[in-house]
């Protein structure tokens, strides 16, 4: 257990009226000696912290420093006679006992519970101060905040992902099927940046291999690749429910509109015959992508082939040209040296069209896959 869980667990037994930061540094002051005439000055490990970063140490964790501090001072003694100090009542220590017994091997009583309590504080300090363990913690830690997770959202991240695997190329079943051929979710929530907030835009599911090796591989790419996932799953979503459909139908007049004012290039021969997508996005790992563009397409593709006939009639849509256009920096996206995937590809050429129209981000996406449709991007692998 993590010393800021044990804190959690047992603050109902030790605190009083008093807030977070005053409970953790008198935790910090039972546990260690500092002598008297160091009390209160830089020495006492409790006084010198700041109260955001106490309660930073509640809800988060402790930071190897403070752990390395605390190790280095404890007191035993102090701290098992400050369990059993007069004040404090017997059902108190007794309801304590009951509530760390689950994590304790040995038998816990209101006669002991400050020894026992005090070994499980000395377990969590060598466990988050042993750098052999780094690993061990990085995943314990980001198992324990996933389960929150799954307990605030769950069921919304795994509508997003329609309860496929997140990561980049996996894209496996986040469900096991059971004998009645009912679904139980198996799956992790991840943090995309590890330093920004848990909340709904920096949170996706994986499956656990992906999540193990994005928790233990992390890089700064691999954070980009599943930023790109968050926007796609992330404005899909937000299509239903935020933005009405006037609003995204005036998106898509406007970006298609704006679209014909770009310069003129040569025409080159396209091809017009719709192919499913299935073909075009077929590999299972890009299932929601597939599913994305597949809804958007049955939604908006006439509303968008409609606008652009129209537009066409007044003289305000060039067409051939814009496929042209899009076509080309489907190319350009998709030969770039570092091979990005059909979501990244996805995600940019919607990018490109916000910079140049800007419009809503789920506009572009619609629009983009209208052109996933009709051909100008994600050629039909099978036909090559
Ligand atoms: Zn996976």
């Amino acid at each position: 257990m993590f010393f800021s869980e044990l804190c959690r667990l047992i603050k109902p037994h030790l605190m009083g009226s008093e807030n977070v930061e005053d409970y953790m540094r008198d935790i910090i002051a039972m546990l260690t000696t500092v002598p008297e005439k160091d009390w209160a000055t830089a020495k006492d490990p409790s006084q010198r912290v700041k109260d955001s970063t106490l309660r930073g140490f509640y809800n988060r964790g402790l930071s190897q420093k403070m752990a390395k501090q605390i190790l280095a001072n404890l007191d035993k003694e102090g701290f098992i006679e400050s369990i059993n100090h007069y004040e404090r009542p017997e059902t108190v220590r007794k309801n304590l006992a009951n509530d760390i017994a689950p994590y304790v091997n040995d038998e816990v009583n209101e006669d002991n519970v400050g020894e026992i309590l005090f070994e499980l504080f000395n377990e969590a300090l060598n466990y988050e101060t042993n750098p052999s363990k780094k690993n061990e913690r990085k995943q314990a830690k980001a198992k324990q905040e996933s389960s929150a997770f799954k307990g605030e959202m769950g069921s919304v991240l795994l509508e997003d992902c329609r309860f496929a695997c997140s990561y980049p190329g996996c894209g496996c079943s986040l469900q096991t099927v059971n004998d009645r051929n009912s679904g139980t979710p198996s799956y992790e929530i991840a943090k995309i940046s590890p330093d920004k907030k848990s909340e709904y835009n920096n949170l996706l599911c994986l499956c656990y291999s992906c999540f193990d090796s994005y928790i233990l591989g992390y890089t700064k790419q691999k954070e980009k690749e599943l930023k790109t996932v968050k926007t796609i799953q992330s404005s899909s979503r937000y299509s239903n429910i935020v933005l009405d459909e006037i609003e995204i139908e005036k998106g898509i007049t406007l970006i298609v509109e704006k679209i014909s004012e770009a310069k003129e290039e040569d025409l080159k021969n396209l091809n017009y015959n719709p192919v499913s997508i299935n073909e075009k996005v077929e590999d299972e790992s890009e299932f929601m992508l597939r599913e994305t563009i597949e809804f958007y397409v049955a939604k908006y593709y006439a509303f968008v082939h409609k606008t652009m006939q129209n537009l066409s009639e007044e003289g305000k849509f060039k067409d051939e040209l814009v496929r042209v256009q899009i076509k080309e920096n489907y190319k350009n996206l998709k030969n770039q040296k570092n091979k990005p995937s059909k979501e990244n590809i996805f995600n940019s050429l919607a990018e490109k069209i916000q910079k140049q129209t800007k419009q809503n981000i789920i506009s572009c996406h619609i629009v983009v896959a209208y052109y996933v449709q009709s051909c100008e991007v994600f050629e039909n692998e099978n036909s090559k």
